[in-house]
């Protein structure tokens, strides 16, 4: 149990602004006890005068106003705004001194009436004086001990003082006198008590005010916090109340308590139908996707806010897709006190993602329907194609008048024209859905411009031009880079050039810069030319300079289409530049990476094919079309080699079984066994390992002949086929497995 004592030790430790506090209290103390202090001074001053005369009662009253009228205006200093933190001491000390100069003048006056009235009556008015000052002094003591003690203890000295001098100089003390003393240290003892008792008591109160102030303090500061608190949870709940999204809020078991006006508009149900209700309960139904309720429910196991997406019920039964955000709210021990949720409606989002998603699916299907279209269009021209153009080629060869052999050579160049158009708009097809890879491989740079003049070489010498070539600055001699793209780009051009030409020269000039690692190419020709405004059409796809020009130069427009997206594809561009009548300059710029140099694998310029290979061959052709069968055997007949003719893919397998040929013509499409089926069971027989198996297929992309690769074939030949390229792809693989 706290005793007083301990209540006061707790309480007694002063801050520095308590300290002022109580030094202005004992300065207002004294300034309200000063009548009653001058009453007793007046009735003091009127005994020295009654008992001396009117000047020494003049004198003393002199000294007690002034010491008095000193102390009373240096005390008014301190109850106003004069006292601070910073002068607290310097005023201490004053008012010390103060008090020592007062005491020490009312000790004076006390003296002279102990001494003036005549028997015992001066030490009766003199103590009942001391007393007085005693007590009013004491007073002082639960403020400021130090001042008051200055007091206390003049008071006391004097008297003290008063009692030896008269011991020391007056006879010897007798039985009355000294009971006096006696009554008088019991008087100080008693005194003492009682002042030690104010001195608690007024400590008592200084402590119990400083506690009430400080809770004061305290109450006042949680008043402003929770105002402030007041006043935020006002401004929530109006932005609840008003929020454009459906707030809800429930307990931690999901009972809704309460809900704002958008999720009644929402919902349709009021406030009343909902609070009280589950939320699961009023708004999930059957296509309610069970693991967003799960995840919802574990936000009372994880206490963290969560963001999910379902479909709610609304009261009208109709499905609304929303976006549930979670918020629980903790308490002070952590624990969930309520749960706020905020629901936003995205049906109409959600149907537009279903329409997007249902729109690419249909585009994605229109994408693979026109490649399988592009696709199989390829493949069915190709295959009659076969017999067009393989035929006219017989045909040349059948002793024709000149008259015949244009005929014959102008189906074979129209047939050559449609199939370059079937591989423009399949390359096409592919650069645009993104889908066209482009090789990065080591090759040699020059010979890739080698090959591609010396094809056109003829068709320019024919025409009388003169075809040059020039480095302007030396290239590389290997790099990487897709040599069969850069090729199809220089055949574009050079062949555009050339055919645009009538007279003068076609001029390649390449060169290498060492900074950007870029080649640049210029074909640069003295033709037709093409009108200012019409150079960056003839990039788009299908666009020719002039409307004649098909009817004069033939041609589709896809050329320089496709040779542009091929150089952006490999990170580089054409331009072009021009003026009418005087001749065009097209520019590639393609960056490629230098290599160490490499093997160079240039191709071998077009060489008569050694025939000598065919003979004795023994070749199964696997054939499903009749024309291709007659074709094959036309081209193949008159070498020295042995014919077979399988019409499907499982009678080729059973021939290569049984005859054991040297070579296999594989077509792909046939009926019971395709060609890649076949050959993947021909290789599983031992007997069969060195039979060279060649495509010929009118299936012509990469993929095609990767898969015929990847199947066990050793070659890959696509239709239409002329005579001297069958020769040439027998010639070039037969030797492959007998090696
Ligand atoms: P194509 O040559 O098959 O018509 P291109 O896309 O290669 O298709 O060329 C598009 C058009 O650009 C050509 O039809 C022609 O009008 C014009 N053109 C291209 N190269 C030249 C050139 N060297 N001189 C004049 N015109 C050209």
């Amino acid at each position: 149990m706290n005793t007083s004592h301990d209540y006061l030790r707790s309480t007694t430790r002063r801050s520095g602004a308590e300290a002022l506090r109580l030094l202005q209290c004992h300065a207002v103390l004294r300034q309200r006890s000063a009548t009653a202090r001058s009453l007793c001074f007046f009735v003091g001053i009127s005994i020295v005068i009654h008992h001396t005369n009117v000047w020494i009662g003049l004198a003393a009253a002199v000294l007690i106003t002034v010491t008095e009228a000193a102390d009373l205006y240096l005390l008014r200093d301190v109850t106003r705004a004069g006292l601070s933190l910073g002068n607290y001491r310097k005023f201490r000390k004053l008012c010390t001194i103060s008090a020592l100069v007062q005491a020490i003048a009312s000790s004076v006056i006390i003296a002279i009436i102990w001494v003036v009235p005549p028997g015992a009556s001066g030490h009766l008015y003199a103590l009942a004086f001391w007393g007085a000052a005693t007590v009013y002094a004491g007073m002082s003591l639960g403020y400021n001990r130090q001042i008051a003690m200055v007091h206390i203890c003049v008071y006391c000295a004097a008297v003290m003082a008063m009692y030896l001098f008269e011991l020391s100089f007056g006879a010897t003390p007798t039985p009355g006198q000294i009971n006096e003393f006696l009554a008088v240290l019991l008087a100080s003892y008693l005194i003492g008590i009682g002042l030690i008792a104010m001195e608690r008591q007024s400590k008592m109160i200084v402590a119990q005010q400083r506690e009430f102030s400080e809770q004061k303090v305290r109450l006042e500061r949680m008043n402003d916090a929770l105002e402030e608190k007041e006043k935020y949870a006002r401004k929530l709940a109006l932005v609840a109340e008003n929020a454009n999204d459906s707030v809800i809020i429930s307990t931690p078991r999901g009972v809704i308590t309460w809900v704002n006006e958008t999720f009644c508009r929402a919902t349709g149900y009021t406030s009343e139908e909902a609070i009280g209700r589950r939320m699961g309960d009023l708004l999930n139904g059957e296509e309610t996707d069970p693991q967003a309720v799960q995840e919802i429910i574990g936000v009372i196991e994880t206490k963290k806010p969560i963001r999910t997406q379902l479909i709610n019920y609304v009261k009208s039964g109709e499905k609304k897709w929303v976006e549930v955000s979670i918020f629980p709210i903790l308490d002070d021990q952590g624990e969930i006190s309520m749960i706020i949720n905020v629901e936003r409606d995205i049906t109409a989002q959600k149907e537009h993602e279903i329409q997007l998603s249902q729109a690419r699916v249909a585009a994605e299907e229109g994408a693979r329907a026109k490649t399988d279209f592009l696709a199989t269009m390829s493949h069915e021209i190709r295959t009659p194609m076969n017999g067009i153009v393989g035929m006219a080629d017989l045909l040349i060869q059948s002793g024709l008048n000149d008259e015949q052999k244009v005929f014959a050579e102008t189906i074979i160049q129209s047939g050559d024209s449609l199939v370059q158009i079937i591989n423009d708009i399949l390359d096409l097809t592919k650069l645009d859905a993104d889908k066209l890879d482009v090789e990065s491989v080591p090759f040699a740079l020059m010979s890739c411009f080698e090959t591609s003049l010396s094809l056109l070489r003829p068709i320019a010498s024919d025409k009388g031009l003169e075809l040059r070539f020039s480095e302007t600055s030396p290239i590389p001699s290997t790099v990487t880079g897709d040599p069969g793209r850069l090729r199809q780009i220089l055949l574009n051009l050079l062949g555009n050039a050339i055919k645009f030409t009538s007279e003068g020269e076609v001029h390649v000039l390449v060169g290498w810069d060492e900074n950007s690692h870029e080649l640049s190419v210029e074909v640069r020709d003295t033709g037709v030319g093409i009108a200012l405004e019409r150079i960056e059409a003839i990039f788009e796809k299908f666009s020719q300079a002039e409307s004649d020009t098909t009817r004069k130069f033939g041609g589709t427009g896809l050329g320089l289409t496709i040779s542009r997206l091929l150089a952006e594809k490999m990170g580089g561009n054409i331009t072009a530049k021009s003026s009418l009548g005087e001749g065009s300059s097209f520019f590639l710029t393609l960056p490629l990476t230098e290599v160490a140099s490499v093997q160079d694998n240039k191709e071998e310029p077009p060489a008569e094919t050694n025939v000598e290979v065919l003979t004795g061959l023994k070749i199964l052709v696997a054939e499903d079309n009749k024309t291709n069968r007659l074709l094959i055997d036309k081209y193949l007949s008159k070498y020295d080699c042995e014919l077979t003719f399988a019409e499907d893919g499982a009678a080729a397998v059973a021939a290569a079984k049984s005859i054991q040929p040297d070579v296999i013509l594989m077509d792909i499409s046939m009926p019971k066994l395709n060609g890649h089926e076949a050959t993947r069971q021909i290789r599983k027989e031992p007997t069969c390992a060195s039979i060279v198996i060649i495509a010929l297929t009118a299936n012509a992309f990469q993929s095609d002949k990767d898969e015929c690769i990847a199947a066990g074939m050793d070659g890959f030949l696509t239709k239409p086929i002329k005579k001297r390229d069958l020769l040439k792809g027998i010639a070039e693989y037969a030797p492959k497995r007998q090696q």
